[in-house]
């Protein structure tokens, strides 16, 4: 009876039990020259050391950040310094982080729910049933220009909603902004509130928003991966895949910015389960993925199609999985430094711009190729706040100013499209 009562016990913690993240740190490496960017990269290969990689390999300007487990700490230190590659310490200890951001969240939920969303708090991280209850509170308060479309169901049976702000028309030329698709960006999902409250507090007050949703429909999926954000709330704070199991793999989900139908398995996503950019079996394998294709294939009118991500500060156009340039390169490039001028503007936050292949590196099956060559010419992703000082974990405070600098480069974008439709 005993036995069986801790081993139930012992259960329950495996099943309910959060992932611990104790004495983990973020490494950041930072080759010296060209000829150690390959010795980095092998790490990725050394698959015992169960890194995370936060920041990917790139060029030598920029740093790779690595989440390294406590398990593997010393023998990652000593074979960094055996092949003299240099690095530091971003975070000392993830749970530490981690802790302080539950402590914050739980202080917050304390406070009474919000019956509206003029009391919802946008400078906290919330809950996933939080951000579906604001969401229908907007539509509810705002019935003649919001309304909630259900384009399918998450793996686990999720509703996967998207915010539709319409002033009239039908099927008016569109714009789509999604947050959320990778879970533990939790600033995208938050900053996609704030941006669903920001457009009904501005539409016919501010002259530039009004003009264009007169005229175009926008489309918001705030939390695009609704089972892996669950996840990270109730299980694992750095999960950033979909959560659809693998057959024959004991490693579950699939990345589902690399399960597009551009350049799919292609170089620069991975073929195995277990991998963080694990492509999935086929394209458009996952729900969350597929039901985004079916609706913009079947609204056929979408002009814009902005994708948010986190962390790295960037701003970026197709391609990805190819080095060609995209034929609207150079109107994208200029839109592009437009948009990160005006957001650079308000707190002074520098971006870099330019294609995902030549700014980062190269990477198929990823949303924005898709829809390029789907004939949405203006296709964007941003990487928002920071460098790497906190990565994922941003601290809640910086929520608000975040939104608040890129929805002026949204604003940007989206101008520019309403003024040059196609
Ligand atoms: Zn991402």
């Amino acid at each position: 009876m005993m036995r069986g009562l801790i081993a139930l016990t012992a259960l329950v913690v495996a099943v309910l039990g959060k992932e611990m993240f104790e004495g983990h740190q973020v490494l950041r490496i930072v080759a010296k020259d060209e000829t150690q960017l390959p010795l980095i990269k092998n790490l990725e290969d050394m698959v015992e050391f169960e890194l995370d990689f936060w920041r990917g390999v790139t060029d030598v300007s920029s740093p790779v950040d690595v989440r390294v487990p406590f398990h593997s700490l010393q023998s990652v230190k000593i074979h960094l310094e055996s092949q003299d590659i240099e690095y530091s310490i971003m975070i000392g200890d993830l749970q530490v982080m981690l802790d302080e951001e539950q402590q914050e969240m739980e202080s917050a939920a304390r406070i009474a729910e919000p019956r509206n969303t003029d009391s919802f708090d946008f400078s906290r991280y919330h809950t996933i049933s939080e951000i579906y209850s604001f969401q229908d509170m907007l539509v509810a308060e705002n019935p003649n220009l919001v309304s909630k479309i259900v384009i399918g169901q998450s793996y686990e049976g999720r509703p996967l909603n998207v915010l539709k702000f319409s002033t009239g028309g039908t099927k008016r030329p569109a714009i789509w902004l999604d947050t959320g698709i990778h879970s533990r960006e939790w600033v995208t999902q938050a900053s996609g509130t704030w941006f669903a409250k920001k457009i009904v507090t501005d539409y016919g007050r501010d002259p530039a928003i009004t003009a264009i949703l007169n005229k175009m429909d926008i489309f918001l999926e705030i939390v695009t991966n609704p089972d892996g954000y669950y996840f990270t709330h109730n299980s694992n704070r750095m999960w950033r895949k979909t959560r659809k199991p693998n057959s024959g793999s004991s490693c579950v989900g699939v990345d589902p910015n690399r399960n597009w139908d551009a350049g799919f398995g292609g170089a620069g996503a991975s073929n195995n389960p277990c991998s963080e950019t694990y492509r999935g079996p086929r394209a458009h394998s996952e729900p969350e993925v597929k039901s985004i294709v079916d609706f913009v294939k079947s609204h056929g009118n979408f002009k814009a199609f902005v994708s948010i991500h986190s962390y790295s500060q960037m701003l970026l156009y197709p391609y990805g999985y190819t080095k060609t340039p995209c034929k609207d390169q150079a109107e994208l490039h200029n839109l592009a430094k437009k948009a990160i001028t005006d957001l650079a503007s308000l707190y002074n936050t520098s971006y870099r711009y330019g294609s995902i292949i030549n700014t980062i590196y190269q990477a198929s099956g990823g949303t924005i190729d898709w829809t390029y060559n789907q004939g949405i010419k203006y296709s964007y992703t941003f990487e928002l706040r920071d460098t790497g000082r906190y990565g994922f974990i941003l601290p809640a405070n910086q929520i608000i100013p975040t939104a608040k600098e890129t929805w002026l480069a949204l604003m940007a974008i989206m101008d520019h499209t309403s003024k040059n439709m196609y």
